[in-house]
């Protein structure tokens, strides 16, 4: 069965942008997966409370035969295989953070996965990016688009994109 998936990338160490077309490189290339859309790419400003360098932020549209967790241990192997990412300080620096933002209209919330992604809709470098592939795409718990949660969103971190 065919699943819709939203994803979100986000590098700030290196090179940021080889690093954002690596990684979509890999996800296209998960079995049984194809990407149908991909955002631009946004330099955007670090939130949380730790002082570290800008993002690069963006979404991609994933089809996949994939269930959740089968999804979200590909990305995870992503990201400690290609960016020999070390799970140290949590928000802290990092090549390459994949998150799964969607995953068709389910809900759940496990530690190990939450969806959607509990934080999406109060993040400027999330909400940007994924308004541009899915404005009008609909969350599932707060029966809301993705537009107007942009729209109507007050927090700080400024966003570019570039
Ligand atoms: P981070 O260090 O920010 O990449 O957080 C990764 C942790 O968040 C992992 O232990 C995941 O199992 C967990 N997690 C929970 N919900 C999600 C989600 N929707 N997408 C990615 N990771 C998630």
């Amino acid at each position: 069965m065919q699943h819709t998936a939203y994803i979100a990338l986000g590098s700030n160490m290196g090179d940021r942008e080889l690093h954002l077309l690596r990684a979509v490189a890999e996800i296209g290339s998960i079995p049984g997966s194809r990407i149908t859309g991909l955002s631009g790419f946004y330099d955007t400003e670090p939130v949380g409370p730790v002082a570290q360098e800008r993002f690069l932020n963006a979404t991609l549209r994933l089809e996949t035969e994939l269930a959740p967790a089968a999804l979200l241990k590909e990305l995870q192997r992503i990201e400690t295989q290609l960016f020999r990412r070390k799970r140290t300080v949590t928000w802290g620096p990092r090549p390459m953070d994949l998150d799964i933002l969607f995953f068709d209209d389910l809900t759940m919330a496990e530690e190990a996965l939450t969806i959607p992604h509990p934080l999406l809709h109060e993040r400027r470098f999330v909400l940007a990016p994924l308004a541009e592939l899915a404005p009008d795409l609909v969350h599932p718990l707060l029966g809301r688009r993705i537009d107007d949660l942009l729209a109507t969103l007050d927090a700080p971190g400024e966003v570019t994109r570039i």
